[in-house]
């Protein structure tokens, strides 16, 4: 890692137009993965991040979400759950609809996956319009976490997605206008 240079993020984000539909453009996070350095310095920024809210254990949401919480559970010395897309998760489980940027979605987390009053910080790769998150945190909420923080690596500014929160604080490594 070069001393001295801020790196800039984006320099290793891709944003791919009409994916995966015609008017999205995607943000492609796997250039980023791909590049040691930039994924070190990603993990770092979220690492002071995350725990300034001190959690007990971080949440990622399926897919990407799982690339950010998993690895920096493991560097906090936290534990680390999954919120997945329906049909994914044995045993009992409970669940949320919502509507997204391109589509609907149920998701869901396991009913013990976190102890009441546990600190619970919720992680994604990026934050459109919220109803991903929006819909974690009301997950999480039910079961008798204590939701302290989410993050994601992208924000996508303009679409308002942080005011859909409920008042849980939201950061992000870099953010699109
Ligand atoms: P939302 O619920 O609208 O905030 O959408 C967030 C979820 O959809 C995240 O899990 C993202 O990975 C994915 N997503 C939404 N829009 C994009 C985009 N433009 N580029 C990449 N991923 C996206």
């Amino acid at each position: 890692i070069l001393k001295g240079v801020i790196m800039d993020l984006k320099d290793h984000i891709r944003g791919i137009p009409d994916f995966p539909k015609p008017g999205i453009l995607f943000y492609d996070i796997s250039t980023l993965l791909a590049e040691p350095d930039a994924w070190q310095v990603a993990m770092g920024r979220m690492a002071k991040i995350v725990s300034r809210h001190q959690p007990d254990i971080l949440a990622g949401l399926d897919a990407r979400g799982f690339l950010v919480a998993a690895p920096l559970a493991l560097k906090l010395g936290l534990g680390f759950t999954m919120v997945r897309k329906k049909g994914k998760l044995p045993g009992e489980t409970i669940q949320y609809d919502y509507d997204l940027e391109y589509g609907s979605n149920t998701i869901e987390i396991q009913a013990d996956c976190v102890k009441p009053g546990q600190r619970v910080v919720i992680l994604d790769d990026l934050l459109a319009t919220g109803g991903t998150m929006e819909a974690a945190i009301k997950l999480f909420k039910d079961v008798g976490a204590e939701v302290v923080g989410t993050a994601c690596m992208i924000e996508l500014t303009f679409l308002n997605g942080r005011e859909r929160l409920d008042g849980v604080p939201f950061d992000t490594l870099v953010a699109y206008d």
